[in-house]
């Protein structure tokens, strides 16, 4: 498992506490964590304990999320939708879950916080997702086989694999 992160969100404020979080997430969970920038807002990344690749919204899209049958079941809508809003792509702050085959198995679809975007946006939201994995992995999902939980499992509901 891998967490990628597609920078740099359009909030300074965010993309810093990305950073952050994700130093964190490997340093405590040692989880791989990877960055892929598609668009360069801010200064250079240095210090960072995982690949950094400068790459375009256009080749994430067509690489990770366009016809990305195991990411439209976990988001639950169709990545034209989620991330192609009327013709203009916004990947840019969203962060994405990567099996070891390289493949994008859940990807958050709002970049920031989920507060001021209704009750539902929660579990989509890319900032939340990082604190609450920061916090413990087993939060959001299951180490083991990369199933989504709701964060009061004992044991992965899809594996079995018991969660700390
Ligand atoms: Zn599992």
């Amino acid at each position: 498992m891998k967490l990628r992160y597609y920078a740099d969100a359009d909030v300074r404020g965010w993309h810093d506490h990305a950073l952050r979080l994700l130093e964190r997430i490997h340093d405590d969970h040692a989880i791989t964590v990877e960055i892929h920038r598609v668009e360069e807002r801010y200064g250079p990344i240095t210090d960072f304990p995982g690949d950094v690749r400068q790459t375009t919204p256009e080749d994430v899209y067509e690489r990770d999320l366009k016809n990305n049958r195991a990411l439209i079941d976990t988001i639950d809508q169709r990545p034209s939708e989620a991330y192609k809003r009327s013709g203009k792509l916004t990947i840019a702050g969203n962060v994405a879950v990567v099996d070891d085959a390289g493949t994008v198995r859940w990807a958050s679809t709002l970049p920031g916080y989920a507060d001021g975007y209704g009750p539902d946006a929660g579990p989509h939201a890319a900032m939340d997702f990082l604190e609450d994995i920061a916090q413990s992995p087993s939060n959001r999902i299951c180490i083991a086989c990369l199933h989504l939980l709701d964060g009061d499992e004992r044991f992965c509901p899809n594996c079995g694999h018991e969660l700390l």
